[in-house]
């Protein structure tokens, strides 16, 4: 795999300082039943790393004390993680509001067959990616036969509740683009989505968030084997928007990898950035919160993946 950090240095862009924290994002490791092509963790079924069960109450001590209010769980796919059910039990218990960021086929996985059921139960608020609304489009970028299990676990979702009105059972669905372009406008791609997956196949859902690629991982490393990364990037770089600085996610979120260490979002993360103004990465044991708000954010160039046109959070467009 080709290696994209070289090619992110020297950004002009903006400094950009955090502000009060509020979200846990937390890393459960990077195994994952699939190994889509757009992955920015390079995940996959040949992955090891999982967070440990010392991690995961360390973790309960600091969003106790710091009294975080949203646990957003990702991944690989955060559900085959021993400990996913304990973690979300506990969370739920103490009043934390718990998000799985859920690829779908897990849910029609052998051994996953009662996890619908499970989330359901604990009100769980399911972000599911579910590339595009045709068959193809996902099977080429996840594998042969995603798009029909996706279906059939969106349908057991929509069985239990999800995305039903009333129901108070949040399920969002997660549109990327294919390749190396920017979404479409967010608002009309969810009219799309719905329409087409209702008339098909009787699904529903509340909302589509649209979420541009991020030039690093194996996304970066297969654009540069197309000879495309100067190109996306001066597309992300020529389509800046200072307007998203503002709710950049990067500003409320921590994000918290398999062994407890601590960055200003999941890609910085995959690309090892240190925390803010760090120079080695920061363990979670060794954070001083009260000194958090008001940091300055590790940024290089693959932010301005995040300021792109309608701009790009965990939770869609920004604008
Ligand atoms: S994009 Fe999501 S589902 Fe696909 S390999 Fe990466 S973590 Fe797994
Ligand atoms: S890539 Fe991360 S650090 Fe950079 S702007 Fe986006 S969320 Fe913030």
């Amino acid at each position: 795999m080709h290696d994209t950090f070289p090619l992110l240095q020297n950004s002009d862009f903006p400094r950009i300082q955090r502000q009060k924290l509020e979200i846990f994002q937390l890393n459960l490791g990077y195994l994952c039943n699939l190994s889509c092509s757009h992955c920015h963790v390079n995940a996959s079924p040949k992955r090891t790393e999982l967070m440990a069960k010392d991690t995961i109450e360390l973790i309960f001590e600091f969003a106790i004390q710091n009294q975080i209010k949203t646990f957003d769980l990702t991944g690989g796919a955060p559900e085959i993680n021993p400990q996913f059910r304990y973690l979300v039990k506990r969370a739920v218990e103490l009043g934390i509001k718990v998000i799985d960021r859920c690829n779908l086929v897990i849910l029609e996985e052998p051994g996953f067959e009662d996890l619908a059921g499970f989330l359901a139960q604990q009100r769980v608020e399911i972000v599911a990616s579910l590339p595009c609304y045709l068959q193809d489009n996902v099977d080429k970028q996840r594998g042969k036969g995603t798009f029909q299990h996706s279906i059939a676990a969106l349908r057991r979702l929509n069985a239990l509740g999800y995305g039903q009105e009333h129901s108070g059972l949040k399920l969002n669905l997660v549109f990327n683009p294919q390749g190396a372009s920017l979404p479409p406008p967010q608002q009309s791609l969810e009219q799309s989505y719905k329409q087409h997956l209702a008339a098909q196949f009787g699904i529903v859902f509340n909302q589509l968030f649209a979420i541009t690629n991020v030039p690093i991982q194996r996304f970066g490393s297969v654009l540069i084997s197309h000879g495309q990364f100067e190109s996306y990037l001066q597309l992300l770089r020529d389509n800046y928007q200072a307007n998203n600085l503002q709710g950049l996610m990067c500003r409320n979120t921590l994000s918290i990898d398999w062994q407890g260490f601590v960055y200003d979002c999941d890609f910085n993360q995959m690309l090892n950035l240190p925390l803010g103004d760090k120079q080695t990465q920061t363990h979670l044991r060794e954070l001083n919160f009260a000194n958090l708000a008001q940091q300055p954010v590790h940024t290089l160039q693959h932010c301005y993946a995040c300021t792109a046109g309608q701009g790009s959070s965990c939770g869609g467009a920004l604008q």
